[in-house]
């Protein structure tokens, strides 16, 4: 008889998204006169830009010709676009790469989920609490994380980060075999520094660790002194591998495309003591079970690294963080403790003493129309926040604030 895969059995059901949508389906219902403004939304907005668009018709119209028809693709991406990758992304900041050691993707998500087939399954796991719910579930579904006690999964250690500990994770007194990092952090908007940064590759050079690094939202850091990549750090190409994405960067959460970086010299050693490449491993991996991400979209994505586009993308970005800073600064200026937006597009607000995320996400829905992310929907000590998003559009955001400003005074 044939069974399923019974780990899926155990992953907890993460209805916060769909509770969300049924409170606010059913208070549009009860209020249909009322305009009901987003700040929970996880999607960028902005079209893509033209640099994107171009290149895409332009790759549309070859596709068109036989003789400059591209049928399958490297499984590991185009040449041009992992070139334009290292040549934009990493040499100028002092990471050198090479083509090989870049896999073009349709995306961070997949990615993040998927390399977990590369790795042992008896390795132990390290995230933060709150975290981006895939780095869990993925470990849920191929039995990794162990099973599901009252302190959370039990082969999974959890590091808090709040307002207590100043959204530093600790370093652990003990060892973990693979750590998760988000920087800039979705959910609480915050960053590490450099110091914070290398803290972490030491950690895991000691423990003969892996990291895996989600550098998703790397576009929004504003502050210089802040890493984009973590091979910037000292010894991290021996122990990272990074993820990128071009969807929050230049609006691709609908084109699809992303990488992943594997550098050579990250190895392990396998039970018969020799050095194993996680690079060969996924090599291999995505030679088999992915054909490549289409050839149009990579096209769109070398664009986003022409002058013109740059320039493009960096103003929707500039678009985004303004929301951010005209959101942190008013919010701020009501009272309200306010963490990340200054190197990410997600502030974490602190909910008022007392008051728990789903009863503030409950009054702002109720008094002032506006939709926000109760923050332990992300995890347990995210309790007490509320996650907003600087992906909506500028009146609406102006709006926002404005009703928050009505009510308080
Ligand atoms: C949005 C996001 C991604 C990117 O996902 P894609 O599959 O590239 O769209 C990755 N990591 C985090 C934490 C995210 O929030």
């Amino acid at each position: 008889m044939t069974r399923v895969n019974e780990n899926f059995l155990r992953l907890s059901n993460n209805y916060l998204f769909s509770d969300i949508a049924k409170k606010v389906r059913k208070y549009k219902e009860c209020y249909p006169d009322r305009k009901v403004i987003s700040l929970g939304i996880g999607d960028v907005t902005q079209p893509l830009c033209q640099a994107a668009i171009q290149a895409m018709h332009k790759a549309v119209d070859e596709m068109a010709v036989a003789e400059s028809f591209r049928g399958y693709g490297p499984e590991q991406g185009y040449d041009f676009l992992r070139r334009a990758i290292i040549d934009n992304d990493f040499v100028p900041r002092g990471v050198n790469l090479d083509m090989d050691e870049v896999f073009i993707s349709d995306g961070a998500k997949s990615d993040c989920g998927n390399i977990g087939d590369i790795l042992g399954l008896d390795c132990s796991i390290g995230l933060t609490d709150p975290v981006y719910p895939v780095y869990v579930d993925s470990n849920v579904m191929c039995g990794r994380a162990g099973i599901s006690t009252d302190k959370g999964w039990s082969n999974i250690t959890y590091l808090p980060v709040s307002k207590a500990n100043n959204f530093k994770p600790q370093i652990p007194s003990s060892h973990i075999d693979i750590i998760y990092l988000c920087y800039p952090n979705n959910p609480t908007g915050t960053v590490i520094t450099r110091e914070d940064m290398t803290q972490w590759v030491n950690y895991a050079l000691a423990n003969n660790s892996l990291i895996i690094f989600d550098a998703a939202y790397e576009a929004f850091i504003q502050h210089d002194e802040i890493p984009h990549s973590i091979y910037e750090i000292e010894g991290a190409k021996k122990v990272a591998i990074e993820l990128r994405s071009f969807s929050k960067t230049a609006g691709f959460t609908g084109v699809r495309c992303g990488c992943t970086i594997i550098p050579k010299e990250l190895t392990f050693k396998a039970s018969d003591g020799s050095d194993v490449q996680l690079n060969a491993l996924w090599n291999r991996r995505q030679c088999t079970k992915f054909n490549g991400t289409s050839y149009i979209t990579q096209r769109a994505a070398e664009a986003i690294y022409t002058p013109e586009g740059k320039r493009q993308v960096r103003e929707v970005i500039n678009y985004y963080m303004t929301n951010a800073r005209i959101m942190r600064e008013r919010l701020a200026a009501l009272g309200y403790e306010i963490f990340g937006g200054e190197d990410a597009p997600y502030i974490w607000l602190k909910t008022p003493a007392g008051v728990s995320s789903w009863d503030f996400f409950g009054t702002l829905l109720n008094e002032l129309s506006i939709v926000t992310t109760p923050g332990v929907g992300f995890g347990p000590t995210g309790e007490g926040y509320i996650r907003l998003t600087a992906f909506g559009s500028r009146e609406q955001c102006e709006e926002a604030m404005q009703r928050f400003e009505q009510w308080k005074h």
